[in-house]
């Protein structure tokens, strides 16, 4: 494991660099050793690529419908100065699932009991299924959380109050949360596009799971329960990842 400069290169260019140059587990590049071999023409493998394994499976997080609320909607639903009350951790690092839910109030139905997690945010969100917006009679896109411009609003009912959201209903698009680490390994960046595989009874591809880097990350497939119910998944299950960006890779690579 080391941190291959542009220095250390310069010092190897008089025996010659091998093409490609062959990095180690671990090895990491900085952006001047990059550029460096780049212009020279000469392209990176990983230890890794040379003996075909198999990348790790990714585990399966399936969430139900749940709301994030904003710290100015917290307290108009449950009252002044009131905060979450936390219930269990889950499994991205300072996530919770907090013990009070709120109702959702749509035009065809009502659905009670929808958990809220924490922390609060910046804006509110609630995530449902299209078979929830079917009972509600609400039809939502399909985003990636935190991307609600223009997106319906919705009632909440909450123990002491009701807030009309303006906006802020999807149906989350499918992700994967990774840390550096991880999208180093799949070789992917923060908003790349994975295909990924899903095995058991009724075997599904996922074409379009969008990664997701951040240090405070695990590695977690995150579905929705009408994705999951639709590839016979449950939370812990674990998927393939077979392709990116819309291309399916070689089998040595998987
Ligand atoms: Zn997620």
């Amino acid at each position: 494991m080391a941190l291959i400069t542009e220095t250390h290169l310069r010092t190897l260019l008089v025996k010659g660099i091998p093409n490609p140059y062959l990095l180690k587990e671990g090895d990491r590049l900085t952006p001047a050793a990059a550029d460096f071999l780049k212009d020279r023409g000469i392209a990176l493998r990983s230890a890794q690529s040379s003996n075909p394994r198999i990348l790790p499976g990714i585990p399966v997080g399936v969430s139900n419908r749940h709301v994030h609320l904003s710290p100015e909607h917290v307290q108009a639903l449950f009252g002044a100065g009131y905060t979450l009350t936390p219930l269990r951790e889950l499994t991205q690092q300072g996530q919770f699932a907090a013990r009070e839910t709120v109702a959702l109030l749509g035009p065809k139905s009502i659905i009670q009991q929808v958990r809220i997690l924490g922390p609060s945010r910046g804006a509110s969100q609630v995530e449902i299924s299209r078979t929830d917006g079917y009972a509600l009679g609400i039809h939502p896109p399909v985003r990636l959380s935190g991307d609600i411009q223009g997106t319906p609003g919705i009632a909440l009912v909450g123990a002491s109050g009701v807030v009309v959201l303006q906006q802020g209903l999807i149906i989350a698009k499918n992700h994967v949360h990774m840390s550096p680490d991880d999208a180093r390994l799949f070789e992917v960046n923060q908003g790349d596009r994975l295909i990924v595989q899903t095995a058991g009874e009724r075997p599904l591809i996922f074409a379009e799971t969008v990664v997701r880097v951040s240090a405070q990350y695990s590695l977690d497939f995150h579905i929705d329960i009408d994705e999951a119910n639709a590839a016979h998944l449950s939370s812990g299950d674990q998927v393939q990842v077979i392709g990116r960006n819309g291309q399916i890779m070689s089998t040595e690579r998987r």
